[in-house]
């Protein structure tokens, strides 16, 4: 065999589809190289309050997800996620409890929603925990979600008026994917949630000492 079959052969031998080599983090499933858990709190944060996402199917297929991040930073059932594109239905087992209890704020722009901030923080005025209801999807998802939902029109609807845009970028009740990116960008997670956000639903660091 001359020296350019060699060549040849080594050349056949590299398989046309490189094996999976890209090591996925245990944690949020992501490729170790854009892996978020360094981003995220040491402490898992422990709120008074519960949010509560009601996420469009095809928003938990993306590869770059908020809400996981947002559940791998609270405690455990401090984030309650039920996916579905309208709400409640009865695979959404303790939804409508919720959507009926009086504490239950939904983030929406609809006509009437005020500002986050006016609302009493937790505490104050026998202010109990808030249940914060947050549609996850692009835009026009959320949209769909809340006119497929007669059920939140009822929900007192709050909107983030001024929010700096180093904080949890709601934009209409949206999770955008520029701000997912800038999160990324940003490795911190208490900004995920927005220092004003964080006062209102009384998060208190578990670590408190
Ligand atoms: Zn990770």
């Amino acid at each position: 065999m001359t020296n350019e079959d060699d060549v040849w052969n080594e050349l056949a031998s590299i398989p046309a589809d490189p094996p999976e080599t890209r090591d996925k983090c245990q944690q949020c499933k992501r490729p170790v190289q854009v892996c978020w858990c360094p981003g995220l709190p040491k402490q898992r944060l422990n709120p008074a309050s519960r949010i509560i996402i009601l996420q469009h199917p095809a928003e938990a297929k993306r590869c770059l997800r908020t809400v996981p991040m947002l559940a791998l930073a609270l405690e455990s059932g401090k984030c309650l996620i039920f996916r579905g594109k309208k709400f409640p239905l009865p695979k959404h087992e303790g939804l409508s409890e919720i959507l009926n209890d009086k504490n239950t704020i939904l983030l929406y722009p609809s006509p009437g929603a005020i500002a986050l901030d006016t609302l009493d923080p937790v505490g104050i005025n026998e202010q109990k925990a808030y249940n914060l209801v947050l549609l996850d999807g692009t835009w026009p998802q959320a949209k769909a979600i809340y006119h497929s939902s007669p059920a939140l029109y009822f929900l007192r609807a709050c909107k983030l008026i001024g929010v700096p845009t180093s904080q949890f970028q709601l934009e209409n009740g949206a999770v955008t994917h520029q701000s997912k990116e800038f999160l990324i960008k940003q490795k911190t997670y208490p900004k995920l949630i927005g220092k004003r956000l964080a006062k209102q639903l009384r998060i208190l660091p578990d670590n408190t000492s």
